[in-house]
C-alpha cells in the first residue's frame, strides 16, 4: 500500500469544522474497539492475560473507559495518571504502576489505590517500605538486560538506558523482598519502542521465561506474571507492515508450552502495557492550510504546529499526510509542511511529495492517536488543540476542549502575590 485512508470524507470534515474548528485530533472508536478485541484474542490462550493501556499515550477518559470496557486496565507512571485512572473507575490490580525516578507521593497514591507496583530500582525497595510502613503483598521488578539485548532508536540500547534492575540485582532484589514478607512476584521489561519485527516480542518473552526458570531454580522464587510491557510499533509509513499479533501470540504460546509448562511454572500470567499500537493508527490530526510560500524550498504552513504533534520535530518521525479531496491527484509537488513555531524543526514533513496544495485545504496527519496530543506543550504560547471522538454511530463528540488563552494565563501572576525573603 502506498497510501492511507481516513474514516471520514472531506465532506464529513467540512461539516465537522463548522462545529469544531481546526486543528484537532479525532479518534475512530470503531477501529479502536476492533483492534482491542483482536489484540486480546491473540493472547486469549493465556488464562491470566491482561493488557494495561499505557495512559501516557492518550490520556483521555473516553478512550481509557472504552478500553476498560474491553477488559484493559491502565499502566500509569505519574501521580496525575494514577488520579486519572481512578477517576475513570480503574483501581486496584487493574492499575500497573510502572514508573521510574519515582517521587514519594506517587508511591503513596499507588499503594492507596492498591495498584500493582513495578519497581524500577533495587533502592526503591527500602524507599517504598519506609514511605508506606511496609511492602505490598505483590511486587514486580523492571529488568534491564544490559548487553544481553539490543534496543532500538527511540528507547536506546538497554545498557545506556536509565531503566530497570541489572540481572544480578533482580536475583538479589527478589531475595530481599521475600525476606521482608512479600508473597507474590512479577517481572517486567521494556527493551524497544515502536518495534515492528514480531520476532522481537517473542524473543523478549523468551528472555523473561528463561529468567523465570532461573529464578525458580536458583532462589526458589515462583513468578505470578511476566509483563512484556509496550513497544509494539505501528506502520507510520504506508508501505510498512503492522505487527502480526496472531503470529506474536502463537510464537509466545509455543515457548510457553515448551518452557513454562514443562518446568511446572504454569500458570504464569502474561501482561502487556501497550500504548502506541492500541490507539496510534486510529487518531488523525486535522489541520487547515494557512499559507504557502516559495523560497529556496516550497512550504505549506498549517494552523497546527509541533505543540500538537512533536514526533516529527523530535525524532524526525514520518507521519503520512493526506490533502483531503486531492487523494487521487498526482503527487507532483514537493513541500516542507510546517507549523508556526519560531523553531525550524517545527515541520510535519520535509521534502514530501504531495498534490498541489493551497491555503484553505484540509490536511490530515495520520497515526496521531498515541504520543500525539499527549506530548503537546505550550512553547511560543501555542495552545493545545481539542480532541474529538468519532463514535460508532458516526456522531462526533468533543472529548477535550481546546486550550484557551485563559488556561495559559491561569498559572501566571500579573502582580506580586506570594512573597518570601529567605
Ligand atoms: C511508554 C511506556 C509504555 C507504552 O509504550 P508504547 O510504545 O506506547 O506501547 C509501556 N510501559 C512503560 C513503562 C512505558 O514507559
Amino acid at each position: 500500500m502506498t497510501t492511507k485512508t481516513t474514516p471520514f470524507s472531506k465532506d464529513d470534515l467540512i461539516k465537522i469544522i463548522t462545529r469544531f474548528p481546526t486543528p484537532f485530533h479525532i479518534y475512530d472508536e470503531k477501529a479502536i474497539v476492533e483492534n482491542a478485541r483482536r489484540f486480546k484474542k491473540a493472547f486469549s490462550w493465556n488464562k491470566g492475560f491482561k493488557e494495561y493501556f499505557a495512559v501516557k499515550a492518550t490520556p483521555n477518559p473516553f478512550l481509557i473507559k472504552i478500553l476498560h470496557k474491553e477488559g484493559f486496565g491502565s499502566d500509569c507512571s505519574s501521580l496525575t495518571e494514577l488520579l486519572l485512572s481512578e477517576k475513570c473507575g480503574i483501581v486496584g490490580d487493574e492499575i500497573m504502576f510502572s514508573s521510574n525516578d519515582t517521587p514519594a507521593e506517587e508511591y503513596v497514591k499507588a499503594m492507596e489505590l492498591g495498584a500493582t507496583i513495578n519497581l524500577d530500582d533495587i533502592s526503591h525497595i527500602s524507599f517504598l517500605e519506609h514511605l508506606t510502613g511496609g511492602l505490598p503483598e505483590l511486587i514486580s521488578f523492571r529488568y534491564n538486560p544490559g548487553k544481553l539485548r539490543d534496543g532500538n532508536f527511540i528507547i536506546g540500547n538497554p545498557e545506556e538506558s536509565k531503566y530497570g534492575f541489572t540481572r544480578e540485582q533482580i536475583f538479589e532484589g527478589f531475595k530481599i523482598i521475600r525476606e521482608k514478607g512479600v508473597k507474590r512476584f512479577g517481572l517486567h521489561t521494556f527493551v524497544a519502542s515502536n518495534e515492528l519485527d514480531p520476532k522481537f516480542f517473542i524473543e523478549t518473552a523468551d528472555m523473561l521465561f528463561e529468567l523465570a526458570i532461573e529464578l525458580k531454580r536458583e532462589i526458589g522464587i515462583r513468578l505470578e506474571f511476566v509483563n512484556l510491557s509496550g513497544g509494539i510499533g505501528i506502520p507510520y509509513q504506508p508501505d510498512q507492515k503492522a505487527v502480526d499479533l496472531e503470529l506474536v501470540g502463537k510464537g509466545i504460546k509455543k515457548l510457553y508450552n515448551s518452557k513454562i509448562v514443562d518446568t511446572q511454572l504454569d500458570p504464569l500470567k502474561i501482561f502487556m502495557e501497550c500504548g502506541r499500537m492500541i490507539t496510534g493508527p486510529y487518531g488523525y490530526l486535522v489541520s487547515k492550510v494557512l499559507h504557502k510560500k516559495y523560497i529556496y524550498r516550497n512550504y505549506i504552513g498549517l494552523d497546527a504546529c509541533m505543540a500538537n504533534l512533536m514526533r516529527p520535530g523530535v525524532y524526525g518521525a514520518y507521519h503520512h499526510i493526506t490533502v483531503m479531496g486531492k487523494e487521487n491527484e498526482a503527487h507532483n509537488q514537493v513541500y516542507d509542511v510546517t507549523g508556526s513555531l519560531c523553531e525550524n524543526n517545527d515541520k510535519f514533513a520535509i521534502n514530501r511529495s504531495l498534490p498541489k496544495t493551497d491555503p484553505g485545504d484540509l490536511v490530515v496527519i495520520h497515526d496521531t492517536g498515541a504520543h500525539g496530543h499527549s506530548m503537546g506543550f505550550n512553547y511560543n504560547g501555542k495552545l493545545r488543540s481539542s480532541e474529538l471522538l468519532l463514535r460508532e454511530n458516526r456522531e462526533v463528540i468533543e472529548i477535550r476542549r481546546a486550550e484557551t488563552v485563559e488556561d495559559y494565563f491561569a498559572t501566571l501572576n500579573f502582580e506580586e502575590l506570594r512573597k518570601f525573603k529567605p
